[in-house]
């Protein structure tokens, strides 16, 4: 079916600055998340293809050198999106450095016909280029965002490259804007993809980015910076079905930090807070790539030890003790010694354990390392 070019135009323009007018005004309220620079981006881009439709009616410089110029204005603006999304600094400078040169080279070119139009065709395409690398490296870990974006970028490109071969085949005339044919149609129908994914992309990608910065709150401890209760218990949840799935043993030790009451009535809070960091942090830095501590309450912390027994988890958080007793917290030129007392329980047949008994066990060992005077661990028994 072919379509009337520049109706086709006309028709995409009217739903892109819709699209883009919608965008402008929520981004308004928010300039950071790259939706203000993704709707200016529609704006233009409709802009562009308005100029499209006068094509043979207004001068060359409005219909073509002013539209293509809009064109490649609106790409800029989707290449300084993405990182705008992520809270990164955009290239600004790279970026509209496009439009201007090409603005340039086809004020210079416009009484040729071939030279333009590939000059056009080419620095479009480096754009479309830069929109997918960009698309790729600010991908959201386990997004699909990106995805829609780089697929966006590839239709560009492919529409692109369908007018750089029938201009190559000497039949530059035929891509006029103000010619209907079948060539024609499927490059301004692959436009219309594109100006539709890109904002669907950018928009999706800055609420994947809003979900993923949630969801890394949500799972944080403000004041140490470990995963907090639901996110060690979400971990050992997945370290149990791993043990489960593998045969290997799994170790966990609930620690909790010695006469902790007395730091904070002798020296105040905040300095109780601080020691709390430099006990994580010191206790972080000693453990093993594969093993994880997270915050479970105020001073107490879980241990997660996978491939480790029983054993060997009772070593570990042996020679970790030992190492925080011998390593006072300094806070504000005072040495503040501290030890913790730890309950471990390590599994080496996971098919029969459950997360609640795994650290009911745990807890009964930590209470009874406090009843032997703390400042040392004891071996859970399996019952
Ligand atoms: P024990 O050896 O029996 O564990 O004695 P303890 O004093 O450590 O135990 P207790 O549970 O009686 O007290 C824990 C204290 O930890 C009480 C609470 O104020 C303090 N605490 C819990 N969370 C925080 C925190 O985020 N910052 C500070 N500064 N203190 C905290
Ligand atoms: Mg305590
Ligand atoms: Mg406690």
């Amino acid at each position: 079916m072919i379509a009337h070019t520049q109706t086709l135009f006309g028709a995409v323009a009217l739903v892109a600055v819709i699209m883009g007018s919608c965008l402008i005004l929520v981004g308004q309220l928010r300039h950071r998340d790259g939706m203000l620079t993704t709707g200016l981006g529609m704006l233009s881009h409709s802009l562009a293809y308005i100029g499209f439709t006068l094509f043979g009616q207004v001068s060359m410089w409005f219909s073509y050198v002013l539209a293509n110029t809009l064109l490649s204005t609106a790409l800029a603006f989707y290449t300084v999106s993405l990182p705008l999304i992520h809270g990164r600094r955009p290239p600004w400078r790279l970026a509209f450095a496009f439009p201007l040169l090409l603005g340039v080279l086809l004020s210079v070119l416009i009484d040729t016909q071939e030279p333009r139009q590939l000059v056009a065709c080419l620095l479009l395409f480096t754009q479309c280029l830069v929109i997918l690398h960009l698309s790729r490296l600010h991908a959201v870990p386990g997004g699909r965002a990106h995805r829609i974006l780089m697929i966006g970028a590839g239709i560009s490109l492919f529409g692109l490259g369908i007018r750089v071969v029938v201009i190559l085949s000497g039949a530059p005339a035929e891509m006029h804007y103000d010619v209907s044919n079948l060539k024609q149609t499927v490059s301004v129908a692959l436009g219309a993809a594109t100006i539709i994914m890109f904002s669907f992309g950018l928009v999706l990608l800055s609420r994947e980015r809003i979900e993923s910065e949630l969801r890394q709150t949500a799972l944080r401890d403000t004041l140490t910076g470990l995963p907090n209760r639901l996110a060690i218990l979400e971990q050992l949840t997945d370290e149990l079905e791993r043990a489960r799935r593998q045969h290997t043993p799994l170790s966990i030790a609930m620690l909790d930090l010695d006469h902790f009451k007395q730091i904070n009535d002798s020296h105040g809070h905040l300095v109780g807070d601080a020691v709390l960091r430099h006990c994580t942090d010191h206790l972080q830095q000693r453990l093993r790539r594969n093993d994880s501590i997270g915050r479970y309450g105020g001073e107490e912390f879980l241990l997660i030890l996978p491939g480790t027994d029983a054993d060997g988890a009772l070593e570990l958080v042996d020679q970790l003790r030992q190492s925080l007793t011998q390593h006072a917290a300094q806070v504000d030129d005072k040495n503040i010694a501290l030890s913790f007392s730890a309950g471990v329980y390590g599994s080496t047949s996971p098919v029969a354990e459950d997360i609640t008994g795994m650290l009911l066990k745990a807890d009964a060992a930590l209470y009874r390392a406090k009843d032997a005077g703390r400042n040392t661990q004891v071996l859970a028994t399996a019952d």
